[in-house]
Parts: C-alpha cells; structure tokens; sequence
C-alpha cells in the first residue's frame, strides 16, 4: 500500500490544495523526499521532469515558510523553468498565501528589484540573474533557510557551477537546509555536494525505460469540449479488439462509461465506488470480450489484473510521465503489437512535450479520421454483416414470404433493396459531430494576420484580451499572468504584452491559448473584482 500525503506529515491546508488538484497519491519521489525535507535533512534526488520532484521539493519548502523575509531560494538553469516552478509554488501554496518571485535574465532589473523591495518569500532564480542582484544587493540570501538546485546537472551543463558556489557561500551554511536534483549523477555533482550539503539523504527513482518498442503512438490535438466527438471517430475507424481508456478522475472515468454505452459501446468503468469483487468481476467481462472498453484511472487499474489490450486511450494526457508509460505498457505485451493514442488539448502540449522527454522519443501527432473516413468504415461494417448473412443463410423458413412477395409482380432487386433499406433503419445511429480542427502552432500566423487591428494584438500569434478591472482596482502585471496563468494552467511565460489602463486592461494571449483562457477565467476574483474577460475587439463591437 502506498503511502497517502497525510501519512508524510504534510500540513492541513498543503492537503487541501493537493486534493483539490486532484493529486490522489504521492509519487515515489514525493514519498521518499518529502519526509527527511520536512525534517530538517539534506536530500540529495535522482529524478527527472515528469515525476514529480518539483512538489517534492516545493512542499516542505511551503510548510516550513515564516511570515516574513526571503527563506526559500530554488535554483534553476533556465528562465523557463524558474517560471514554471515558481508557478508551481504559488498553486502549491495558493492555501497559505505564498509571495514568490522568479527572477531570471532577459528581464528589466527594474521590476524585478521593485518585487524584490516589497518582500518576497521564495525566490526561483536562474544561477546568473540570482547572483547580479546579490551584487547589486538587491537581494539579500544570507537569511535563506532551504536552498534547491533543481536540475543540477543542467545548471552544470551550462557552464553554472560558478555563480552557484558563490551563491552558496553567500549563505549561512549553518542555516542552511539543502536539497539538489537531479536526473543524473556526475562526478562534479557528487562533488559539490560534498562541499555543500550536510550528510544527505540519497533519494531515488527508479528510471523506467520505456521498452514498449512494438506499440505504435499517436496523439491528437482536440479542444477539451471536443474530446467525445474525438474518440468516437476513433473508437469508429480503428480495428480494436479490447480498449483500455483513461481519465484522470474517477467521475470522470463513470461519465465517459456512460457516454460510451449510450453510443452503443459494451464498455464499463472501474471506479472507486466498487468493492475489489466488483471490480474483479467487471474485468473478468473485459477478459471473456463481455466488455471491450474499460475506462479506469491510474489508481483504479493498479488494484487489479488487466489482460492484455490491443489499444489503450489516454482520454486525458497523464500528468505524469511515469504513469504514461504504465499506461501504454498494457498493450504489445508478449511481442504483440498495441497502439496507445492521446488525446492532447493545446495548453496540455507542454505535458505532451515533458513526457516526450521523458521516454526520449518524439511520438507522432495524427490527425483525426474525416467525416468521410468514419462514414465508409460504417458502410462497410453494414455490408461485411449483410454478406456474414446472405453468407450462412441456410434454413429455408422464409422462403414463403419471398414468393409472395415475388408473386405480387416485385422484382428480386425490389425486394432487396427494401430489405436492406429496413436494415439500415434498425442500425443504432450514432452521433456523428463536427469537429473544430486544431491548427498546430507553426500553422497559426496566416490566421493571426487576419486578427490584428486596433483592438486585436500588433503581435503575431497573439489575440487581444481585455478586462473590466484596471489600474483603479490596484492591480499590476503580475497579478494578471499569476491569476491567468495559475487558474488557466499555462506558462506565464506564455503571456505577451499587458497593458494596464485606469479601469480596464488590455492583455495579449497566444492564439493557441485563447480558448481556455477565456474558459477558464469565466468565474473568477481579480482584486476583489469579478473579472470580466472577452476578446478586446468583441467587446468594442458590443459599446
Ligand atoms: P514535475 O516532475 O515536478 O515537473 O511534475 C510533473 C507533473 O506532475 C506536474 O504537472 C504536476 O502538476 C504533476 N504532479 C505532481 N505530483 C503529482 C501527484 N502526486 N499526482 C498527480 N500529479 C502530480
């Protein structure tokens, strides 16, 4: 039984926010680190992105976080990375009000020394940027408390080793709780924890090689509201004996089996209501072909033992890139060939990107079967069950009907056709939905050019956003892409130009963003205002 986050002596509101992102178990590296970081120890960690390491580190990190002053600085090698981490410590810590700050070249010093000024807790810096402040005594690490080198080998292959020496001795090493990670360990590594670290716990996982060298893998590009309509067609054109699909909630996982039995599919889900019996029964209908689609999550297929599949689904992209590859190891067992298929929506390519990076092959974007393709496959499915009967007609029960119907003066042809057309009205119908294409990113400027105008964005590939709350509510650039991008789940980096006038403000959003952006920010606070977001030239259209 593995442990829960409870069980790592995580505080209350951390288990709060853990839950309420859905994370329903720590993975290995969060269970190995978590409890010696949250004692106090040096942990030294062999993991690589996509398991998990960055809560690993982050919520100790949080936990132990006093009011005031800088207590928290992560290193990281590139400035996307200290975005992205310091986004996972604000979401991570959005239950305890956490002031981070990621600091990283390429940025005006002015705003970030501004920030800086006014207080922050945690810094995510990359090695450089971190050390010019130092310099310019804008920042004052002497008081940290837990320091992290995230990546540490590639902080090295970058040539950081020195600006991270000098940043530690910059510190109070008697303070100082200190944690490394790393994907791999070199000589230089161990080195300088040697110098640096106190007596560190080595902390591990395993690294799984994805052997799954017969399995075909494919995703697919599709809005979130889209992702039915997807897998239908899907479910239509491929030759699947028996599917395993998977979603990331347990409701999630009901509601596609519902969906699917209602289009006609014998699927069933294994969720979290069901006692270890049912389950076991309901994989046992999978296992006689009673069932050919189980929908399950991570969790729920661990428990118990699935057959070989000749697909498995991932309906929604795993969040982790370990448990991709747990999920596409249930096909091409035993030499078989298998196909694994993900659907991606476009703020999840980074995820696409992570777990690309982390089986060390790029896996190959298809595009969705037409109208055409899933109309065909159906006609021949008719015809191939209209042959299996004229096939194997032998008993000859009814041939007085033919006769008579003969007899009243209808040719053979006639009556065939009437029959197959009964045929086709008895066929379960299923829906056939149109399905809005996703245009990948390299394909978007023709359409950006058509966008700019004076409310749309100057710059390529970006669409102008405005909203009803501005310079008169308080608010300042960095409350706009930490709400966005932490309630929208995309890159702050992502982010273009933000324009903050009196009462409104005007922000620009990647094409590929916009969906979900304005989906997502639908219901949300700014500055104690109901923030009302719309694309600035629909908005002007409506004055
Ligand atoms: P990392 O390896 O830190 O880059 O994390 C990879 C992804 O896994 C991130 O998108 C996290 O949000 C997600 N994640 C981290 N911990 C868990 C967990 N215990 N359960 C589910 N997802 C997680």
């Amino acid at each position: 039984m593995t442990a829960s986050f409870h069980d790592l002596g995580l505080a209350p509101e951390l288990l709060t926010t853990l839950q309420s992102l859905g994370y329903a178990e720590p993975t290995p590296i969060q269970a190995q680190a978590i409890p010696p970081l949250l004692a106090g120890q040096d942990v030294l960690g062999q993991a690589q992105t996509g398991t998990g390491k960055t809560a690993a580190f982050t919520l100790p990190a949080l936990q132990n976080l006093d009011a005031n002053g800088l207590q928290v600085l992560i290193l990281t090698p590139t400035r996307e990375l200290a975005i992205q981490v310091a986004e996972a410590v604000h979401r991570y810590g959005s239950g305890i009000g956490v002031r981070v700050l990621p600091i990283y070249g390429g940025q005006s010093y002015d705003r970030q020394i501004r920030r800086l000024r006014k207080g922050v807790q945690v810094v995510v810096g990359t090695p450089g940027r971190t050390l010019d402040l130092i310099d310019k005594k804008e920042l004052n690490v002497r008081d940290v408390r837990y320091l992290v080198l995230d990546e540490a080998d590639e902080m090295l292959k970058m040539g950081f080793i020195e600006d991270i020496e000098l940043i530690l001795k910059t510190t109070d090493a008697s303070e100082r709780q200190t944690s490394l990670f790393s994907a791999t360990f070199t000589d230089t590594i161990r080195r300088l924890a040697q110098k640096y670290m106190r007596d560190p716990l080595q902390v591990s996982v395993e690294f799984e090689e994805a052997t799954c060298t017969n399995v075909n893998q494919r995703y697919y590009v599709v809005q979130e509201d889209q992702k039915v309509a997807a897998l239908s067609r899907l479910l239509e054109v491929e030759n699947q004996k028996n599917t395993l699909i998977f979603t990331r909630t347990k409701i999630g996982a009901a509601e596609l089996a519902e969906t699917l039995m209602m289009r006609g599919y014998p699927a069933a889900a294994i969720h979290g209501d069901l006692s270890q019996a049912e389950r076991e029964r309901i994989v046992g209908r999978f296992r006689s072909r009673d069932l050919t689609i189980l929908v399950a999550t991570d969790v729920m297929a661990r428990g118990v033992d699935i057959p070989d599949v000749s697909h498995v689904i991932n309906y929604d992209i795993p969040q982790l890139s370990n448990e991709y590859v747990h999920r596409i190891g249930r096909t091409g067992r035993a030499g078989r060939s298998g196909d694994a298929i993900t659907l991606v929506t476009p703020r999840q390519r980074r995820l696409l990107k992570m777990i690309e990076d982390f089986i060390g092959k790029p896996i190959t974007r298809s595009k969705l079967p037409d109208r055409e393709t899933v109309l065909q496959r159906r006609e021949s499915i008719f015809k191939a069950g209209l042959l299996e009967q004229i096939g194997t007609y032998v008993d000859g029960s009814d041939e007085p009907l033919l006769d008579e119907l003969l007899a009243m003066g209808y040719s053979a042809e006639q009556v065939a056709a009437g029959i197959i057309k009964s045929l086709r009205a008895q066929q379960t119908q299923r829906p056939l939905e149109e399905i809005r294409e996703v245009t990948s990113s390299r394909e978007l400027p023709q359409q950006r050019a058509k966008k700019s105008g004076r409310y749309g964005s100057h710059e390529p590939g970006m669409v102008r956003l405005c909203m009803n709350v501005g310079r008169s509510n308080g608010l300042r650039p960095a409350d706009v892409v930490y709400s966005i991008a932490s309630k929208a789940n995309i890159p702050g980096s992502v982010i273009g130009a933000i324009d903050i006038q009196h009462h409104e403000t005007y922000l620009d959003i990647p094409d590929s963003h916009v969906d979900v952006v304005l989906h997502e920010m639908k219901h949300y606070k700014i500055r104690g205002q109901m923030m009302k977001l719309a694309r600035a030239n629909e908005r002007e259209r409506a004055r």
